[in-house]
């Protein structure tokens, strides 16, 4: 009874079923959307839709216990349950940042960790929705060569292990020395055909897009809108998190731009169906070495130039030619957004600022809570506002940056927060004369 379909952001005529390989418009090759029947979703009120998330949420009903799929009416109503490739998505923990946010003096400032997820990224939202849509196709007698994608990382980690839960062989770009050991090994480990190429993200996308035209690769990047369509649950997520109330500002780091894309997909949903009538505001946060985004903010998004982006620890966003570009200029203009940046130091700083009261987060986060920092600073976010900040991977999987931070040995980067091992004999009076380093 619910549909959904792809059409063009750009207006064509035209639906196309969900199950094409089609990842830009036949017409005029613009990007894709989703585009939900939404008349249909109006056939159950505001509340009968919160009430059925909220019985659903993290219970174990397959596929619902996954809060992607306990949305399924608003994300791909089409996939059949028993189709659906899910390691339990979302459902991330909404940490209240009390003493960092006090810090810094907000006294309402959560951090929505979806880092704590089955590959330690947020891609995991929206690979789930992806893989299970090709494994329906496949079911329904198509043929599928391969999964594909380009990656700065966390993306292939998480088509890999979608892919080898469904027996979908996939292949993944990424660009060679750019990616850190553990998202290396984690498409290694699902037995995906690693190519590691010497080029940056922006070459791997360039020629992974060939590949989905001519080789008869999937492409199972984020201008594949199936992708958004599990990420923006993430806008649904966290509002359901606050029993429904809509925060004042969310703060999101941008790459590729999908995931802002997403966001506000989500919100626009809720505010449609009669959810939500408030709008967040939000900031995009770029890291200065590959800020396109922020360039054009700041020249009032009249125009959009690429650029080629420079090197930044927060290796994930290092992207200087962003697919969602446009979709992201829409939301942003739809929700009184800014786009801040962050300098190397910057994030370090905050990353490590933050890791110190108890949290333990990616460079990407580092950058949201630098720009986050700065909104502050200038007094564009005050006290009282609630601000949550989307952490996008598992710091975990970035440890190169955080053992490097400790030992004082990023270039450039004066390691302030810096903790070292004090290295002891086995000596009693030793260990105890080191704890004299503590303070109250
Ligand atoms: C992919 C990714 C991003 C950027 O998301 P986009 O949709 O490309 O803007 C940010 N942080 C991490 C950890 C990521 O893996
Ligand atoms: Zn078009």
């Amino acid at each position: 009874m619910y549909r959904a379909h792809f059409r063009c952001i750009a207006g064509c005529p035209g639906e196309h079923p969900l199950d094409e390989p089609l990842y830009r418009c036949p017409a005029c090759g613009d990007l894709l959307e989703v585009a939900h029947d939404v008349a249909a979703l109006r056939d159950r009120s505001a509340a009968a839709w919160m009430k059925l998330f909220d019985d659903r949420y993290k219970r174990t009903t397959w596929p619902y216990g996954s809060a992607v799929w306990g949305k399924k009416e608003w994300v791909c109503p089409s996939v059949r349950d028993d189709q659906v490739v899910s390691m339990d998505e979302g459902g991330t923990n909404l940490f209240w940042a009390e003493r960092f946010g006090r810090a810094i003096g907000l006294d309402d400032l959560w951090v929505k960790q979806c880092g704590n997820s089955h590959t330690g990224s947020f891609k995991d939202l929206g690979m789930t929705v992806l893989v299970s849509v090709v494994r329906q196709m496949i079911s329904d007698g198509r043929t599928v060569r391969a999964v594909g994608c380009a990656s700065t990382g966390d993306t292939s980690a998480s088509l890999a292990a979608y892919a080898a839960a469904a027996g979908i062989p996939a292949v993944v770009l990424l660009p060679r020395g750019k990616v850190t050991t553990a998202q290396l090994v984690q498409p290694l480990a699902h037995g995906a055909l690693v190519l590691a190429l010497d080029t940056d993200f922006d070459g791997c996308m360039a020629i992974i897009q060939r590949l989905a035209a001519e080789e008869g690769i999937y492409l199972a990047n984020s201008m594949n809108p199936l992708r958004l369509e599990g990420q923006k649950t993430v806008a649904v997520e966290m509002v359901q998190q606050f029993d429904w109330q809509v925060p004042d500002w969310v703060i999101i780091p941008g790459g590729n731009l999908g995931n802002v894309s997403a966001l506000g997909a989500g919100f626009d949903l809720m505010e449609a169906l009669g959810i939500t009538t408030k709008r967040p505001r939000i900031c995009v946060a770029q890291a200065e070495a590959a800020n396109p985004l922020y360039r054009a903010f700041v020249n009032g998004f009249d125009t959009f130039a690429p650029i080629k982006a420079e090197e930044t620890l927060a290796s994930a966003i290092r992207i200087g030619n962003p697919v969602s570009v446009e979709k992201a200029i829409r939301v942003l203009k739809n929700y009184d957004g800014v786009v801040e940046q962050a300098s190397e130091a910057e994030l370090s700083d905050a990353a490590a600022r933050a890791d110190r009261t108890g949290m333990f987060n990616c460079p990407h986060t580092g950058v949201a809570l630098a720009a986050l920092c700065k909104l502050v600073a200038r007094g564009t976010i005050a006290r009282g506002e609630r601000v949550v900040v989307v952490s996008t991977a598992n710091g975990l999987k970035f440890t190169d940056f955080k053992v490097r931070y400790h030992e004082q040995a990023l270039a450039g980067i004066d390691a302030r927060h810096a903790n070292r091992p004090v290295q002891l004999a086995n000596d009693y009076d030793q260990v105890r004369r080191a704890l004299d380093a503590i303070r109250p």
